[in-house]
């Protein structure tokens, strides 16, 4: 039996980049996903567009999640917030601190994501299945994989349903964080966030700012590729899918695919993997 997928979207800046998604979507929705979700850009920049996209999804029938995150936020933003996602039909939020970009000063009224998973909770309930995200390979911040393990743990009892990771592409750093929580009694169900490869540039600058490594033999393999991008995607898909393979043989719950707003590489993943 297959694992459940869902995919991950960020919201367009323009009408062609709307358009272009509504296609992607399209697409995509042949692999019959749990959820759909949209990303949320901190500070509350991509709101509008956030929300938009959200109720795009919900029309065309669609589960769609959205994230939301709280640097920077007041407890009224959050709680209009809540409240205009409720009205809007959704279920599912990922709850998240977000990254500021640098020269904004952090204010707000939340620290970390598991204020803002207990504020959710506090403020409505059960209304939402909340995501929480966590890292296999250890938050670039974190002081230690201890105190990551901590701020994991926080987040479980403040109320999160269950996680989704940040990428990698070492399946053995997510087994031991799964076995890690388990000792830790932290027993909600982790999803692999999996990031297709398509371009090396956008991957190794990706990979720099959020901290996933990637692996030295893929790195040297995609720099000998240059410019050949149909051999980065060919390579890219047999290592991503051995990846796939490797986390559903070992148990994943799911897979939560980092789409980039592209369907091709996505959808050929699943086909690999006998998931369509
Ligand atoms: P937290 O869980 O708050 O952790 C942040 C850091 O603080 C970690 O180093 C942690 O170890 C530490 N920490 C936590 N609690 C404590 C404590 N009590 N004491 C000391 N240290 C503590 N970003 C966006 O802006 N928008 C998005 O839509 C978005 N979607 C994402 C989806 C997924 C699945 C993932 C994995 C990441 C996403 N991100 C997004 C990126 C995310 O916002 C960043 O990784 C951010 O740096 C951390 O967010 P968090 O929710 O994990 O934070």
């Amino acid at each position: 039996m297959n694992a459940p997928l869902s995919l991950e979207f960020f919201p367009p800046k323009t009408p062609e980049g709307s358009a272009k998604l509504r296609a992607v979507r399209q697409e995509l929705y042949r692999l019959k996903p749990e959820f759909c979700s949209v990303t949320y850009g901190a500070g509350g920049s991509t709101q509008t567009g956030t929300f938009d996209t959200v109720a795009e999804i919900l029309n065309e029938g669609v589960a769609a999640a959205s994230h939301l995150s709280c640097i920077g936020a007041t407890r009224d933003r959050v709680r209009e917030e809540l409240t205009q996602l409720r009205s809007m039909g959704v279920q599912r939020l990922v709850a998240l601190r977000g990254d500021l970009p640098s020269g904004y000063g952090a204010g707000g009224e939340f620290h970390y994501a598991s204020d803002l998973i207990a504020f959710i909770r506090q403020e409505t309930g059960d209304a939402f299945r909340i995501e929480a995200a966590c890292y296999p390979e250890v938050h670039p911040q974190a002081k230690s994989p201890d105190s990551d393990m901590q701020a994991f743990a926080q987040k479980v009892r403040a109320g999160a349903d269950s996680a989704i990771t940040q990428y990698f592409f070492n399946a053995d750093a997510y087994f031991r964080f799964m076995d890690e929580a388990r000792k830790a009694q932290l027993d909600i169900p982790v999803v692999p966030g999996i990031m297709p490869i398509t371009s090396s540039t956008q991957l190794m600058r990706f990979s720099d700012a959020c901290g996933a490594e990637i692996p030295r033999w893929i790195r040297l393999r995609l720099q000998a590729f240059g410019d050949d991008t149909a051999s980065i995607k060919a390579f890219g898909l047999d290592v991503v899918t051995g990846l796939c393979e490797q986390l559903r043989r070992g148990g994943a719950p799911g897979l939560h695919f980092y789409t980039m707003n592209q369907s091709a590489a996505t959808a050929e993943l699943c086909k690999r993997l006998g998931m369509i």
